[in-house]
Formats: structure tokens, C-alpha cells, sequence
């Protein structure tokens, strides 16, 4: 994509993350206790089904992208992932799958990107354990709604069918993820969108994980990010 209309496509999501904190939930300041409650706890993050049945959108389907349609993989030697905490909401046995959506609510989000080793060789077979919360920012605790596993190809690809996730009480918009090699070992870590007003209000948020947004026309997204496994 050229720079200039991926300037144009980082705005528009800016200006559209700003009416969503406007108008949904709230940003506060990062407490403990919003980062670190039991996966048992619900009162900061209800399943989708206890509280979003009434205001669920169906999320447009992204087409999963043609490997000539893929951005570029972006990695520089010995540059490899940050690793951060899991935080309270990771479900062990999510379903094989690539459209983690199950109609959850949230405006359409297509990451693609690639899994290589640290001297940026593709690293094929690597497992990917995705979850996050809905557009309104709750996780399904009870089940596996935006959640699920997939394998890197041949190429070490992989492509997430998803939303883009809502904030919550001391979080700025984020996707986990656990990366793991086909011998091991596991990376935990999650991945952020450049310009979200809530970022600087998030302890976790470190702008080397924000991935790059390739498209954006308001109801879809599509994005990039590499994981460089260290050695
Ligand atoms: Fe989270």
C-alpha cells in the first residue's frame, strides 16, 4: 500500500477509536486489579452471551488473503518478539480454526502476517493460540468465541479472521496471542493498533508491538504483524 494511503487508512482508525471510546466503554488508568482478576471473575468482563445478545452486528467477512496479496513479511535479524504477560483471560483447548469471529460484535479485522526465526527464515508449523475480547471489549470466559489455534504454512503465514477488539477497564485495544515453534518454545505476548487514544493509558502498551494497519474503510481492517521467534 502507499504511504500516503496507509497515512489515510492509520487516521481514519485513529478518528473512529476515538468515537469508540467516546461513545463505549471507557478507558480508565490501569489498575492491578483490571489486569490480573481470576478468569473465574466476570464483573469487569462479562461473556458476550450474558451481555451483548441484544447489540450483537454481524461482522462482515474478510477474504483471506492469496499469498501475492500478503504484505511483505518486515524483519530485521536478532530484532525479535516482545514477550508480555497472558493476563487473566487465556482458555487452555481453543478449537483449530482461522475465523475466530462467531458473530461476536465488532467491526471486521483481517491479520495476516508471518512467523520467522531470528535470522528471519520462515518458521513453518509454528502454533498460534489467539484470543482477545469482543468490539465491546468483554472475552467469553465460558466458552471459545475469539478464540482459537492455527499453524503457520510453508511459508510460516498465518491469518486471523476476527474483530477489532474493544477496550476494557485499563486496556487499550489488543489482541494475545502464544506463539509457539514446532519444538518449542511458547511466546506470549499481544499486539496493539498505532494510534488508539487509549494506548498512553495502557502499562502494557509498547508501540513495538502495534501492528501495521494496511487497510481501513470503517467497517473493515486489515492488518500485519511478524512474529521473529529469538533464537
Ligand atoms: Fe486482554
Amino acid at each position: 500500500m502507499p504511504r500516503n494511503r496507509l497515512l489515510v487508512a492509520t487516521a481514519l482508525f485513529s478518528a473512529a477509536l476515538a468515537l469508540t471510546a467516546c461513545t463505549g466503554i471507557s478507558a480508565e488508568a490501569p489498575t492491578s486489579a483490571a489486569s490480573t482478576p481470576s478468569p473465574a471473575s466476570s464483573s469487569s468482563s462479562p461473556s458476550p452471551a450474558a451481555s451483548t445478545e441484544t447489540s450483537r452486528t454481524t461482522a462482515a467477512a474478510p477474504v483471506v488473503p492469496s499469498p501475492e496479496d500478503r504484505a511483505a513479511p518486515t524483519c530485521v535479524p536478532g530484532v525479535t518478539l516482545i514477550e508480555q504477560n497472558q493476563g487473566p483471560y487465556y482458555t487452555q483447548g481453543a478449537p483449530e480454526r482461522t475465523d475466530i469471529t462467531d458473530a461476536a460484535p465488532g467491526t471486521a479485522l483481517l491479520l495476516t502476517g508471518y512467523v520467522l526465526d531470528d535470522q528471519c527464515n520462515p518458521v513453518a508449523g509454528a502454533t498460534l493460540d489467539f484470543w482477545q475480547a469482543d468490539g465491546n471489549g468483554s472475552y467469553d470466559n465460558n466458552g471459545y468465541v475469539l478464540r482459537g489455534v492455527q499453524t503457520t504454512d510453508e511459508n510460516g503465514a498465518y491469518a486471523l479472521t476476527t474483530v477489532i477488539p474493544g477496550q476494557y477497564p485499563g486496556r487499550t485495544e489488543h489482541v494475545h496471542v502464544k506463539v509457539t515453534a514446532p519444538n518449542g518454545p511458547t511466546y506470549t505476548t499481544q499486539l496493539y493498533f498505532p494510534e488508539s487514544t487509549a494506548n498512553g493509558g495502557d502499562r502494557f502498551y509498547v508501540p513495538e508491538l502495534d501492528v501495521t494497519i494496511t487497510s481501513y474503510d470503517g467497517s473493515k481492517m486489515t492488518a500485519h504483524f511478524d512474529m521473529v521467534l529469538p533464537a
